[in-house]
């Protein structure tokens, strides 16, 4: 039987059901299992702890998929996965007024490397660590069963599959090609999705519940939606009644579709689009003595890997110092990151730092996390990424 042995001392992550196996934990690999088989997992003493999946070629050796010794990493076990995280989002509350949402994700949900978001009648996928991509057929088979979607597409994350040793494979994996634009809707708006070569899978659906919160701010408000991808923050800025929304962008490509987003909700009129670098427009607005009553942050992930947290640091001090340059007193600054290892105390102390800087009193009055179809496995807690805080600037 193929067995993976762990070093002496190892063996603790596995036994409280963290579902990483680092290469360096292991003592040596009986019997001759290739890459992408299971493989059951032994503590020094040959005690049985788990059973997942192997790829000598990825920093993480081993995926755990289970913890009950009865139970086999084969097809049927990520089926039942996925029925799961179908089940559980079809009870939650928090996606009744929307087409879009992620069916699966990953570690948090027990399918290691797989993500599945849908987008109305689409489905877009992600395979990102070899576990997953291995298992790619049964996996498209189960949602097809499950969902009974018009199309499926697969959506590469190409740092993540570089690490595993992975191609690249994108394209529609089952069914028909969605159109460039699929239309999904959120309590009532619209917005177009670019399925096929949009940002992550096409939108940002960890922020639903965060537009939600930010959308009354914008009753009177002129609005700054700096990071602003299509335009979900500021499409809710305008219904919350903002008097004025200026968005920044570096891809002209996602502003183009902001636009459309905005006019096809009805919102046309006092809006400004400017393609550039945040850092640079916002200077240049502090610079001509431009006044927001509401800037929103919410910009890409700065820290990639830990060697980069002080570089990130700065990045997001800067930019929340500009930031709350722009504010008028008693205005409402909204702040997030989206890097995982960037933690909330940190966040917190970073955005200090930048009101120091500012001599601006700040006042936290609500906290942001990823949407509840983004949930946190409380044995990974490395599936909780998404933080941000609603303050008032005086
Ligand atoms: N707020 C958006 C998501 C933002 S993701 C939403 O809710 O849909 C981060 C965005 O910042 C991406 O669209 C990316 O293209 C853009 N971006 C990255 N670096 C940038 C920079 N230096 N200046 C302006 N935009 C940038």
């Amino acid at each position: 039987m193929t067995a993976v042995f762990l070093k002496r001392g190892r063996d603790k992550p596995a036994r409280q059901r963290h579902p990483w196996v680092f290469s360096g934990a292991i003592a040596r690999v009986d019997g001759e299992p290739q890459d992408g088989d299971p493989v059951d997992v032994r503590a020094a003493d040959g005690d049985w702890l788990a059973r997942g999946i192997l790829n000598r070629r990825s920093q993480i050796a081993v995926r755990l998929l289970t913890w009950d010794p009865d139970e086999a990493v084969d097809a049927n076990l990520w089926r039942h996965r996925l029925a799961r995280a179908v089940d559980a989002r079809a009870r939650l509350p928090a996606l009744a007024g929307t087409s879009a949402y992620r069916l699966a994700f990953s570690e948090a949900d027990g399918v290691p490397g797989l993500v599945v978001d849908r987008y109305a009648d689409w489905l877009a996928v992600q395979f990102s660590a070899l576990a997953a991509d291995r298992w790619r057929e049964a996996i498209v088979t189960a949602l097809v069963e499950l969902i009974q979607p018009r199309g499926i597409v697969a959506r590469d994350d190409p740092e993540a599959r570089e690490k595993e040793g992975l191609l690249a494979a994108e394209g529609v994996v089952w069914g028909e090609p969605p159109p460039a634009h699929v239309e999904i809707e959120e309590d009532g708006l619209t917005f177009l999705v670019d399925v096929l070569r949009g940002q992550k899978t096409g939108f940002y659906l960890d922020q639903r519940e965060n537009r939600r919160l930010v959308e009354p701010y914008g009753r009177g408000a002129q609005v700054l939606d700096a990071f602003a991808y299509t335009g979900a923050f500021a499409v809710r800025a305008w219904r919350g009644g903002a008097v004025s929304v200026t968005t920044v962008e570096s891809s002209p490509e996602a502003l183009a579709l902001a636009e459309e987003n905005l006019a096809r909700n009805g919102f046309g009129g006092r809006t400004e689009h400017v393609v550039g670098n945040a850092f640079r427009e916002l200077r240049a607005f502090r610079a001509a003595g431009r006044r927001f009553d509401v800037v929103i942050l919410d910009p890409p992930k700065f820290a990639r890997s830990a060697g980069h947290l002080e570089q990130a640091g700065r990045g997001y001090k800067d930019i929340n110092l500009l930031a709350l340059h722009l504010l008028e007193p008693g205005g409402i600054l909204v702040t997030f990151s989206c890097s995982g290892l960037v933690g909330t105390d940190l966040f917190q102390q970073i955005v200090w730092e930048a009101a120091l800087d500012a001599g601006r009193d700040v006042q936290v009055i609500a906290r942001c996390a990823q949407a509840p179809d983004h949930p946190v496995a409380l044995n990974f807690p490395e599936s909780a990424y998404l933080k941000g805080l609603i303050c008032r600037v005086w």
